[in-house]
């Protein structure tokens, strides 16, 4: 990882307070994630005590106030951080995402005061690991349809059914789980590691996002205490505006890992001779380059006044579904090229592109996937759902 792209001054927008934070958490992925990323990823396993390094710099909740643990920061803020740990790869950034965004975000929004205070500064510190419980073996794209129940027992509920593809479902000790009640509503809990009835068996073999587990969480008719449910939300405003937060940051995101790969490429081939010159003194390379170079400035203006508008609180989802869309393609395409500017150097793990490539190949997927925010987007213009 080099320094920046900066083709638009970008940093100009940004200023002082963000450039200082961006260089922070650069210096960290640098000495504490570079050095062993491509082993981690390699044998499929999570950099060791990862979460307590990510709460030791603020990345864990960094919106959310002192008071409960977080950096306080702003959500320019916290764009920039998922920028920089993205960079790394794509697994560190997911980490801090779902932490952030999907378990810390709902508790600090729909949370009772006393759910804040119990649990905000444990995630924040990285001492307990979060995950979050939407997606299910026959509900992807469409979560409404969940089957996960809820049912009132006594002075607390029984939870029944399973999750599935869930972040850090294997290593959490709490999640945040979304299931419908008996009259169809969809509420959020919060089910911790020993209640009874509670499994996360892993999903393993993936070929993707290697140095992050991903898990099913699955609830045997788990009793759930009463004041362990989210009592400020009962609908599917809930975990899509966790979503719409975390969708915002993979925005950012992937603009690292796509200069992570533009920077290699570049670098590549100004060294590499074949025909007697530099590979970059070629059109067909320049083109390739020069195209890298132009979609990452326009994704990083993209982001940029998204998080101008994030902090007026006057993003849309919408919007926030455009850039997500856009953004992740243009870093898989950046990817794409830049392996095949270093030829067979290009699938070793002595360079990070193919990492970033099969990573944001879930990145794609997840948090919607390109085709669903292609359809927020055609019924935001055109009023009529394509769904
Ligand atoms: C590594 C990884 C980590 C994840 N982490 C989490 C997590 O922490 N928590 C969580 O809840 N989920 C998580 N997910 C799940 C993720 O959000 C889902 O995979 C995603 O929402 C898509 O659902 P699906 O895989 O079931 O695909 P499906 O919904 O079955 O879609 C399959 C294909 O059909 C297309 N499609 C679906 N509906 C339509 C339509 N109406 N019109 C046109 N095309 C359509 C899709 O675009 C896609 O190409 C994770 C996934 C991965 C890969």
């Amino acid at each position: 990882m080099n320094s920046t792209v900066d083709y638009f001054n970008i940093g100009e927008l940004l200023g002082e307070e963000y450039l200082l934070i961006r260089d922070t958490i650069r210096d960290f992925v640098r000495s504490e994630i570079l050095p062993t990323i491509d082993q981690k990823a390699q044998d499929h396993e999570e950099i060791p005590g990862l979460m307590k390094k990510l709460g030791s710099i603020g990345a864990l909740g960094p919106f959310v106030p002192n008071v409960y643990g977080g950096a306080g920061l702003d959500y320019m803020a916290y764009g920039v951080i998922m920028q920089e740990l993205e960079a790394g790869d794509s697994a560190i950034r997911s980490a801090a995402s779902v932490q952030s965004s999907l378990v810390m975000y709902p508790i600090y929004t729909f949370g009772s005061e006393e759910q804040k205070s119990k649990y905000l500064p444990m995630l924040a510190s990285g001492d307990w690991i979060g995950a979050f419980g939407l997606t299910e073996p026959n509900h992807g794209s469409d979560p409404s349809s969940m089957e996960t129940r809820l049912v009132k027992d006594g002075d607390g509920y029984r939870l029944h059914g399973a999750k599935t593809w869930i972040t850090n479902a294997p290593i959490c000790d709490l999640a945040v789980v979304w299931a419908k009640d008996e009259e169809g509503k969809v509420r959020g809990v919060i089910v911790e590691r020993a209640d009874v009835g509670f499994s996360t068996p892993e999903i393993k073999d993936k070929w993707s996002l290697r140095a992050s587990r991903t898990g099913e969480l699955v609830f045997d008719n788990i009793y759930i205490p009463s004041e362990r449910l989210l009592p400020e939300v009962s609908s599917m405003r809930g975990p899509l505006s966790c979503l719409n937060s975390a969708r915002y940051g993979i925005s950012w995101g992937v603009i690292g890992a796509a200069i992570d790969c533009y920077q290699v490429a570049l670098q590549y081939a100004l060294e590499r001779t074949q025909f007697g010159k530099p590979i970059a003194a070629y059109q067909l390379q320049q083109k390739k380059l020069a195209e890298m170079i132009t979609e990452i400035t326009k994704a990083q203006l993209l982001s940029w006044r998204l998080g101008v508008l994030k902090n007026e609180n006057k993003a849309t989802p919408q919007q926030i579904s455009m850039a997500k869309r856009n953004n992740v393609n243009m870093a898989l395409q950046v990817a794409r090229e830049s392996r095949q500017i270093l030829g067979a150097m290009g699938i070793v793990g002595d360079y990070p592109i193919m990492r970033h490539m099969m990573n944001l190949e879930s990145v794609i997927t997840y948090e919607g996937t390109h085709d669903v925010h292609l359809l927020i987007t055609g019924q935001d213009i055109t009023g009529i759902s394509g769904f």
